[in-house]
């Protein structure tokens, strides 16, 4: 119920976001929102802490300096900010975690093991940013809470973005870890990093395996490697460019541009792989303009496409496979007799949202294991800036911390 003016910071993948929003109050809801979204310097990515984060800092001093008047925190307030970071975390409390383990490219050595708040504080003292910030939640978790927020029958969010993760809503007898205090209300949220999942029942292919080791982490992230942005269209740009080697797929030679890692990017891929022209006019300037392969046939370009469609399935498919996982873990996948409840799964990230066809082969999959029946209860829900937005709801909830005096 609090309401005012609460900034949230989401960093999360090669882009960082830094949102302000108001909050009416009283269940009234978000009256307003800005956001900025800046991207990452690739050297940041692999820097030290200081940089990344007096980085960050610089970006979100210079998005405070445009507050509009009607922005400006109450007198005796400080600027609060939640942060929503998106990697996995030992969280001990809302206002401190330490980081596990960089996924998604970062790979900032002196962070890992080290409290990301304190790391994040530290910087905005050096840069004189006067805000407090004593929240800090993941963009799976803020997704959820977000959507509990305005709707009640959330029960699991998803992010399927430059990377993918999970959380739902469990009952806490079920949880044999927790042994602290019970919440009141009898659940908590899980989280389930779900990105990391690995199982030998699941099949990898030697495209998968040569990413994995050729990657910034290898062994770890392996559900997250099939699946999500960041990795896609680099399947897709390793198939293709054994297609080149052992079948002269593109003629001849290999192209060389067609040796350079991550130069496919899950959005070239996905422009292919919806490209209705008769004659694939869109496969073949994407094949020009990023791989600089030109003239090419007909038929090469259908095969790129079904090469795009396989990869794309596939991701889609495990996708929806884990959350029916978790909706079969919640009890949610069978048919109640009585009132049936609607089950509501809050979808996040970049992926889902403009991935047509991952977005339409995860939802005919879901539909699939749930059943007809099951299925009219079980609704996506896209929530847009879940996680920045959920922050900013997290800070307020939380923001007796945040007085003036007591800071
Ligand atoms: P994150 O918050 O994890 O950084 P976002 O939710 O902002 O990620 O999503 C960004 C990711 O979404 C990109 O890495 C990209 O893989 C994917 N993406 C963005 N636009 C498209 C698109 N048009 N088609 C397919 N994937 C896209
Ligand atoms: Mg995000």
């Amino acid at each position: 119920n609090e309401k005012g003016v609460f900034y949230a910071l989401d960093l999360g993948g090669t882009n960082f976001r830094i949102l302000r929003v108001h909050l009416k109050g009283e269940g009234g809801g978000l009256a307003a929102q800005e956001f900025t979204e800046v991207s990452i310097p690739p050297n940041l990515m692999v820097g030290t802490s200081d940089e990344l984060f007096g980085y960050i800092v610089e970006e979100v001093l210079k998005f405070v300096a445009q507050e509009g008047e009607d922005f400006h925190p109450a007198v005796g307030r400080k600027r609060e900010l939640g942060f929503t970071f998106s990697f996995p975390v030992m969280q001990t409390s809302i206002a401190s975690g330490t980081l596990i383990r960089w996924t998604k490219g970062f790979n900032v050595e002196d962070t890992v093991g080290q409290d990301v708040v304190v790391k994040l504080n530290a910087a905005m003292e050096r840069k004189g940013l006067d805000m407090c910030n004593q929240r800090q939640v993941n963009d799976t978790v803020g997704t959820l809470a977000g959507g509990r927020y305005t709707n009640k029958d959330v029960v699991a969010s998803v992010i399927l973005g430059t990377g993918t993760n999970a959380a739902y809503v469990e009952c806490v007898q079920a949880i044999p870890k927790w042994h602290g205090p019970l919440p009141k209300s009898g659940e908590m949220v899980v989280n389930t990093e779900w990105g990391n999942f690995q199982t030998s029942h699941l099949p990898l292919t030697e495209y998968d395996h040569a990413l994995d080791a050729e990657s910034i982490n290898p062994g770890e992230q392996i559900f997250e490697k099939i699946i999500s942005g960041m990795y896609l269209g680099e399947i897709v740009r390793r198939v293709l460019c054994r297609l080149a080697e052992e079948a002269s797929f593109f003629g001849g030679s290999v192209p060389p541009k067609l040796k350079v890692p991550f130069i496919l990017q899950t959005p070239d891929m996905s422009v292919m792989h919806h490209d209705m022209s008769p004659d694939l006019k869109l496969v073949g300037n994407k094949l020009k303009d990023v791989l600089d392969i030109s003239n090419s046939s007909l038929k090469v370009r259908k095969v790129v496409i079904e090469v795009c469609n396989i990869v794309a399935t596939r991701g889609a498919r495990l996708a929806a496979a884990g959350l029916f996982g978790i909706l079969k873990k919640i009890g949610r996948d069978t048919v109640k007799t009585g009132e049936q409840q609607r089950s509501v799964i809050a979808m996040d990230g970049g992926l889902f949202e403009h991935y047509t066809e991952f977005r339409k082969s995860l939802e005919n999959t879901l539909c699939e294991l749930l059943g007809s029946e099951v299925s009219e209860h079980i609704v996506i829900e896209h929530a847009n800036d879940g996680s920045g937005i959920g922050a900013a709801l997290l800070a307020a909830s939380h923001s007796k911390y945040c007085q003036a005096d007591e800071s």
